[in-house]
């Protein structure tokens, strides 16, 4: 059988084939052990699997005793959210946030409302593997709380951090293409209460996945069409589990999700707050220029929300994210949320008085490339120690995770992937020959032969 996917971001696999209850139910048993028996709050996404998830996310709890805070069809980061407001001992959400429809996770969180740290889930998998579960006794059953104010009391914080009275006296229009998810459930109750006029795209939660459902621009072609039929201000695209965000600009561009936490940044520094900001390693080099312009110090952390939101508490950060279309700004919630992501882009068009297109245009362009090469059988440590050394006369070269080589205006990035045979290469330069040539450096330092260790 093939095996679930575990890493910090919880443990995911494919329904029938990774995803097997007997499998999965011994993260959930362990995750409550560690919770000792104390609340906990589940919530997920729309995804045909979930039923099948949250029954056996709920016999699992019970058993140990949880009292279960069943908070329904929500937000990723609804559910971190809640688990700070009740004063949960944990949280599970139920989502495999962009992957396809087969696909369904357990996403857990510790008492604070952050995704578990490494030790967290150090000790999550070691008592998973020890099958030394907690058991309630027959009087001592969890039971399950149904509530239904979870998604108003998450925008209840979003609408406190906005000028809601600016942003609605623009009565902007609005696109919004919510993949048939949970964006379906927020992003209505979000633009009405930020006085938009919005139309939608795929907003049935009982109905599937319409397309491959990552936010990504060539994913984004009928919200393009529907900014240019509707004349919006701007269309705005959520993952399945609405943490990540997306944009199209008012002439039906996508501006690329990497920009999104730039012009989050820019809207927290427009309007006068300070403080440092933090991004992954592969995040655009704009938010570079950003933090230079308004003076505040950028931190690079490894690839992750939990090593941004770790970085991000502390040293206090103002806001970060990931360049996935991922917004954090801890005054709502210390993890990434589309809905933060709308209302500051929406204030920020409202205080400058500017369309999306004109917006995007106050940051710089740059072209960025992913792609990746199959490393099968290479040492990727001692290819990382060759990349580095190809390129350490002139550039920057910072190994925290992987190898990244930083010139004054592009860089590129080397890392294993946790999953295939293969190393994820990222460059981002002023222009897509740059970016490319950069890729293709690394590509022959992948592919030439080398001396292994010992020969
Ligand atoms: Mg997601």
């Amino acid at each position: 059988m093939a095996r679930p996917m575990i890493s910090v971001a919880g443990i995911r696999g494919i329904v029938g084939e990774s995803l097997v209850p007997e499998e999965f139910l011994r993260y959930i048993l362990a995750f409550a052990t560690l919770c000792e028996g104390g609340p906990v709050v589940v919530g997920g996404d729309t995804r045909l699997s979930r039923h099948m998830m949250r029954h056996l996310a709920f016999a699992g709890l019970e058993s140990a005793g949880c009292e279960i805070h069943d908070i329904g069809l929500v937000p990723t980061p609804t559910v971190g959210l809640m688990v700070r407001e009740l004063g949960a001992r944990g949280g599970i959400a139920i989502t495999a946030s962009h992957n396809p429809a087969q696909w369904n996770a357990y996403k857990f969180f510790g008492p604070d409302g952050s995704f578990l740290s490494a030790a967290q889930n150090r000790a999550l998998l070691d008592v998973a593997a020890s099958g030394a579960f907690r058991r309630a006794p027959y009087r001592e059953l969890g039971r399950v709380k149904s509530r239904n104010d979870a998604i108003a009391r998450h925008l209840e914080k979003v609408f406190a951090v906005v000028d809601t009275a600016a942003i609605a006296g623009r009565k902007f229009r609005v696109a919004v293409d919510c993949v048939n998810g949970v964006g379906a459930l927020i992003m209505p109750p979000l633009l009405e209460g930020l006085g938009c006029t919005a139309e939608y795209l795929y907003t049935d939660t009982e109905t599937e996945f319409p397309r491959n459902p990552e936010p990504l621009p060539e994913n984004l072609t009928e919200l393009g069409d529907l900014v240019r039929s509707s004349g919006a201000d701007i269309g705005f695209a959520v993952d399945p589990d609405a943490d990540r965000l997306a944009m199209v600009d008012n002439t039906g561009r996508p501006i690329g999700e990497e920009r999104t936490v730039v012009l989050a940044a820019l809207a927290l520094l427009d309007r006068g707050e300070r403080g440092p900001l933090v991004v992954n390693l592969s995040t655009t080099r704009a938010m570079d220029d950003v933090a230079e312009r308004y003076g505040v110090e950028l931190h690079r952390t490894p690839i992750g929300e939990a090593h941004v939101v770790g970085k991000m508490r502390d040293i206090r950060a103002l806001c970060g994210g990931e360049g996935n279309g991922g917004v954090i700004y801890p005054r709502v919630h210390s993890g990434r949320d589309a809905a933060t992501g709308v209302a500051l882009v929406l204030e920020a068009m409202a205080r400058g008085q500017v369309r999306s297109a004109e917006l995007n245009a106050r940051i710089p362009d740059y072209v960025m490339v992913k792609t990746k090469f199959g490393v099968e059988g290479q040492d990727v440590a001692a290819l990382c120690r060759r990349v580095a050394d190809a390129f350490a006369a002139d550039a920057r070269i910072v190994t925290d995770d992987g190898v990244k080589a930083v010139f004054p205006d592009r860089w590129v990035h080397l890392r294993a992937s946790g999953t295939e045979p293969v190393v994820r290469v990222f460059a981002e330069a002023p222009s897509l020959e740059a970016a490319n040539s950069l890729v293709q450096r690394v590509g022959e330092i992948t592919a030439a032969p080398h001396e292994s260790p010992g020969s």
